[in-house]
């Protein structure tokens, strides 16, 4: 391969999404490779909180009803747009909760165990609050996790098979949970394919978009998934506990809330003020209370710039760019000890690169303190997501250098082996 930067800048000229770098808020001479835990802030996003903050200032309660964009409609108006950028109809999204809040709100509506049907199955590397969640819904209903809870197992420690998982989807199953991209070693599933298999045996389908939503396409509707819950901070750059999102397939929409508030009501009667609660026909029945509206307002931003430029375009600059990473970390650093643990296929991997190594939390500490921000997962892995909207090929090729130069010099071994408290 090219391993010169001219290579590289040759590849940023052809860009067609370089020019959105400067939308966002950089630091000089840092290389932001963590987008995939906390995206940066857009100048969009900036502005469309500051608006939401000027209708506060300037309407106080009338903020709900007037101005431009009345805060009473404000997360339905966004949830029809992000609903686009999953493959969603309108009414089968809607922005709210956060994930584990929304995992907590799916089970509860879709989670209907029977003597026949009562098994929950995970995956054994999703992350934890997913699956605190599901042990708490299994013991609200009387269940015991150690019996209902299955999880898939990894043969390698990074990735699922296809097989595993078919394997799992035996006809007590009432519901099977899983990530789209697995967070640690970066696999995307086949999230049709899981699905045509769970639905054969009677199964209901979550998925946990976290680590795809922003940097993978969906087609939630078509590919037939149940439900599916997801965070905007991450690759969607909604800002610190930004509102999270559900989608739940119309074919569930009758079904009442799970835990119910005044806001899953039907909007024209919910200032009624009736005990009978009127739900809400679509995804917004599965809202509880009030909207955090100045956690949602910076969505509102940064889902222009994804209409802008189309899923489509942010996965394939993505891919190009992960797989740039891969390669020239192969090519510069391929004595070092590194294993590249996301799977090579474009179509099973997400939006970031997984290197395993034994002093990954190390390694970690000495890129930061060569202004990389990469992300450590423990035990050992290194996360490096470079991203399409502000990440150039000559960011990922300096990246590599610095690395490089950490590892030439054992720099990293001035730190201890340990993680900071996040991490
Ligand atoms: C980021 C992430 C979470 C975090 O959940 P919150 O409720 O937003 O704190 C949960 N699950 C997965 C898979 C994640 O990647």
């Amino acid at each position: 391969m090219d391993t010169t930067k001219q290579f590289a800048t040759d590849m940023d000229s052809h860009d067609k999404m370089r020019k959105y770098k400067v939308e966002f808020y950089l630091s000089e001479n840092q290389l932001y490779m963590d987008g995939n835990s906390l995206g940066l802030m857009s100048k969009r996003s900036e502005a469309t909180l500051h608006k939401l903050i000027s209708s506060w200032r300037d309407k106080g309660i009338d903020g709900w009803t007037e101005g431009e964009e009345p805060w009473f409609m404000y997360p339905e108006l966004l949830s029809e747009r992000v609903a686009k950028l999953v493959g969603a109809n309108g009414t089968e999204v809607m922005v709210t909760g956060s994930i584990t809040v929304n995992i907590h709100q799916m089970l509860s509506t879709l989670f209907h165990p029977t003597v026949e049907r009562s098994v929950i199955v995970v995956d054994e590397l999703n992350f934890p609050s997913d699956i605190y969640a599901v042990e708490s819904h299994l013991r609200l209903r009387g269940l015991n996790p150690a019996v209902s809870l299955r999880k898939v197992k990894s043969n390698d420690g990074y990735t699922l098979t296809l097989h595993a998982i078919e394997e799992m989807l035996t006809e007590d199953v009432a519901i099977l949970l899983l990530p789209s991209v697995l967070y640690r070693s970066g696999q995307l599933l086949d999230l049709g394919r899981i699905t045509e298999m769970a639905h054969s045996k009677g199964i209901i389908v979550g998925f946990d978009l976290a680590h795809s939503v922003g940097a993978v396409p969906h087609q939630l509707h078509t590919d037939n998934v149940d439900f599916a819950i997801w965070c905007h901070y991450k690759y969607m750059n909604s800002g610190p506990g930004g509102t999270g999102g559900l989608y739940i397939h119309e074919r569930h929409h009758h079904e009442l809330p799970g835990l119910a508030g005044w806001f899953g009501s039907n909007k024209t009667k919910q200032f009624d003020m009736s005990h009978d609660f009127s739900k809400a026909d679509g995804a917004g029945a599965y809202q509880i209370g009030t909207p955090n509206l100045l956690s949602t307002a910076p969505l509102s931003g940064s889902v222009e710039l994804f209409e802008e430029v189309g899923m489509e375009a942010i996965r394939s600059k993505s891919l190009a760019l992960t797989k740039y990473l891969r390669d020239l970390v192969h090519a510069e650093l391929g004595t070092y000890g590194f294993v590249d643990v996301t799977p090579t296929a474009d179509e099973a991997r997400g939006g970031h690169i997984a290197l395993a190594h034994p002093e990954a939390a190390r390694i970690c500490k000495a890129l930061k303190e060569a202004n990389v921000i990469p992300d450590f997962r423990t035990p050992d892995i290194i996360r490096l997501a470079p991203i399409s909207f502000y990440s150039s090929f000559v960011d990922v090729w300096e990246m590599v250098q610095r690395l490089k130069k950490i590892m030439d010099e054992d720099t990293f071994k001035t730190f201890s082996n340990e993680r900071n408290v996040v991490a």
